[in-house]
């Protein structure tokens, strides 16, 4: 005589079975899921990333597996007591492991095709049932069990048949490229999940036990505590699991969309959100391009606000920036389709006509033009006008596509040295405006001998605690008759012209003389240079760099080297030479106006820098725009993720600066806290008594032995 374990008399005390089913069938389900969920990460198979997914899915899986057999085993009625050898179940465990690992590696990361999801259906399928099967083994039934082959096939066959419904559900249409929306991922997980449960109850319906059958491991691991640990314990781990990928999930969307934004920003003006410099002239090749097919006309307005800066400096920089947002609003209302206009930065933009305009179109549509820059401007309850000055220049008789910008900008000039607020087409005695660029190089060479440069210094704070850690230098030239010239007017021009080197030779060698004198004044300033592309360029930098700081005595820890995104991507394999040689001297570096210039993450993770600076176009925008706010967000997490500090400049308002120290940046920039000043009156500053400004300098830039432990 022999007996089904399915069919012996006594009811199992724990719990009555139909409940214990029912949670087996909640474990497997959740398991699913979460393996489901795992393997969707898989993108490609055969990489680090892409295997250690599929080993997650595939634990969360054997862990249903396992979970389903001990609470199915539980919630049969048997004549005698039971019990597990915990070695054989863990071993079981890991037997359901290697199946799951063959069943899901057969379909994830790969394009679902019909026979790849037919061959893990089966993989998963006969696994289980085996696994299923193996699973009674530490229960150490003697005498053993006898198989029934029939059912076992069809066991076989119903688990197979369960995992193509349940992987056909994920990868709907075989469509890998698809992922599955969470209502198909569940309803495969439900199919899943009663696939296991349903194939271990014909699994033990195949099971023939010898009428004296008893268990040899009864004194050993309860069925009871099993139970309790692969319902409780499992569903804690399998939660953990999910939890575990929706997180990262979340990172990853919003790293892509942090990424996305900042390419679509490196072609636009943050402020304006009009195409910048490096969109217009893809726009205007292409539009040139046509125009000579067609032989038509275009005319390209160079348009610059009249008295803009005394706006930003008696009313403020947001109100000049309400102003060039309501400017550039005006410009777009009164563009045609095909037409383009830019945001070159500042107050000059650009409007391109592309309707066939003749000289005389052209000015008709630029005094309309002029007439609506002209109206009044209401800034939040504020009025201001502006007038403009305008410079065209016709395509094709005044230049080819490399000058016409400049032309355009040589015709505005003109019209500026008419007293602003009028037109003029180029005429070609214009260029010789260069003259005042050759004029400025002049007076640029003279200004290095003549110590007209200057270096002011813009206080750093550290956002925790507002304390100063540092200060960033910017060259100032104080030009003789024009006076106070800004770094973006002599800047270009000393890059242009070659002079750039012998300047920023000034800058590193005055820069570390400075940080010296602090020294001896007892003040361990953590000193930042801008560098060029054209010293990037140069293999003596490095050495330059070094024979300064040993000159001044300087700890390199304290000098920092900020490095603009967009120079650093011009020259990638160049820049990372050069920062590895900076870094391997114990200098930072620090990769500037982050967000303007599209870098990769991938090419970040290269760049050995140690902090990154946002751009101030993305503080400007913190407090309006929600793609701001998400885009620094992420820009901290992703500068965290590769161990970065994050500074952010440009910081003018409370909100700001609230938001920022909310998103964990390290260090803020700003008006809110300092303007550029002369080393003397930062000096002054820090030896005040402090409750002046309400900003303290940093307790530790006063210690001697403490030398870069800023961070
Ligand atoms: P940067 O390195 O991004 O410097 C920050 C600029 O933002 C500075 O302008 C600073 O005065 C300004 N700024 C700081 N806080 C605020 C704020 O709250 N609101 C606003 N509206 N502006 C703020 P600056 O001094 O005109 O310098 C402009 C750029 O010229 C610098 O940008 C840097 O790229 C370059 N530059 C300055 N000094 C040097 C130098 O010595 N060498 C080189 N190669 N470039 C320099
Ligand atoms: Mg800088
Ligand atoms: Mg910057």
């Amino acid at each position: 005589m022999s007996a089904e374990l399915a069919m012996s008399p006594v009811m199992h005390p724990v719990m009555p079975a139909a409940l214990l089913l029912l949670l087996s069938l909640g474990v497997s389900t959740l398991a699913a899921y979460v393996a489901l969920d795992l393997a969707r990460r898989v993108r490609v198979l055969w990489t680090r990333a892409g295997i250690l997914w599929l080993l997650g899915a595939a634990w969360a899986l054997s862990l249903g597996i396992w979970s389903c057999q001990i609470i199915g085993v539980a919630a049969e009625p048997l004549p005698f007591s039971l019990g597990y050898d915990g070695l054989g179940s863990l071993l079981a465990w890991a037997a359901a492991i290697v199946v799951c690992v063959a069943g899901l590696g057969a379909v994830s990361g790969r394009v679902a095709t019909p026979s790849r999801l037919g061959f893990g259906a089966f993989a998963l399928g006969a696994g289980i049932v085996g696994a299923h099967a193996l699973a009674l083994a530490p229960l150490g039934l003697q005498p053993g069990i006898d198989w029934r082959f029939l059912p076992l096939i069809a066991a076989i066959a119903g688990a197979s048949g369960g995992c193509m419904m349940g992987l056909g559900a994920f990868f709907r249409g075989g469509d890998r490229t698809r992922p599955a929306t969470l209502p198909w991922q569940a309803t495969a997980a439900l199919v899943l999940g009663a696939t296991l449960v349903a194939s271990q109850q014909l699994v033990i319906g195949a099971a023939v036990l010898g009428e004296q059958v008893s268990s040899a491991n009864a004194g050993q691991v309860s069925p009871a505590t099993l139970t309790l640990l692969a319902s409780l314990g499992s569903v804690s781990l399998l939660l953990v699991g999910l939890i575990f990928s929706i997180l990262e999930a979340r990172l990853r969307l919003s790293l892509r969309r942090a990424e996305t934004e900042l390419q679509r920003r490196s072609y636009r003006d943050g402020l304006t959100r009009l195409p910048n410099r490096l969109m217009f002239d893809g726009m205007l090749a292409q539009a040139v391009q046509q125009a000579e097919e067609s032989g038509e006309r275009m005319a390209l307005l160079f348009v610059d606000l009249d008295g803009f800066k005394p706006i930003n400096e008696t009313l403020g920089h947001h109100m000049g920036d309400l102003m060039l947002r309501e400017v550039a609003a005006r410009l777009k209302r009164f563009s045609r389709p095909g037409d383009r206009i830019a945001h070159l930065g500042g107050d000059e933009f650009l409007v391109l006509i592309r309707s066939n305009p003749s000289a005389e179109d052209a000015r008709i549509f630029t005094d309309r033009l002029q007439a609506s820059i002209g109206e009044p401007c209401n800034m939040n309850g504020r009025e201001a006008a502006v007038s403009s000055s305008v410079g065209i220049a016709m395509y094709p008789e005044h230049g080819s596509l490399s000058e016409l910008i400049a032309h355009a900008e040589a015709a505005m000039r003109s019209a500026k040295s008419n007293g602003g607020a009028s037109l003029c087409f180029f005429e070609t005695r214009m260029v010789s405006g260069a003259r005042e660029q050759f004029d400025l190089l002049r007076d640029l060479r003279r200004a290095l001998a003549e110590g007209q440069l200057q270096l002011l210094y813009q206080p750093k704070v550290h956002a925790p605690s507002g304390e100063i850690t540092g200060a960033e230098a910017l060259m100032r030239w104080h030009h003789p008759q024009r006076g106070l010239v800004g770094p973006a007017v002599f800047i270009p021009i000393a890059e242009r012209f070659g002079l750039i080197g012998a300047m920023g030779n000034w800058l590193i060698d005055e820069a570390c003389r400075q940080a010296g004198v602090w020294r001896d004044e007892g003040l361990r300033m953590r000193v930042a240079i801008n560098l060029s592309g054209y010293q990037l360029r140069h293999a003596d930098l490095a050495d330059r760099i070094d024979a300064a700081l040993r000159r001044h005595r300087i700890n390199p820890q304290l000098l920092t080297c900020e490095i603009t995104e967009s120079v650093a991507m011009e020259d990638a394999s160049n820049a990372i030479r050069m920062v590895e040689r900076l870094g391997a001297m114990g200098v930072n570096i620090s990769i500037d106006d982050f967000g303007t210039g599209y870098s990769s993450l991938a090419y970040l993770r290269k760049l050995h820098a140690g902090e990154l600076k946002i751009d101030r176009s993305f503080v400007l925008d913190l407090e309006t725009s929600a793609d701001a706010r998400a885009v620094v967000d992420a820009v901290v997490k992703l500068a965290q993720a590769l161990g970065l500090k994050v500074v952010a400049e440009g910081v003018e308002t409370e909100a700001q600066h609230q938001i920022l120290r909310s998103f964990g940046c390290h260090e803020l920039q700003g008006y809110l806290f300092a303007r550029p000043m002369s080393a003397a009156a930062l000096s002054a500053w820090a030896m005040e008594d402090e409750s002046t400004r309400g900003i303290e300098f940093r307790d530790s830039l006063y210690k001697p032995t403490a030398a870069g432990a800023l961070h």
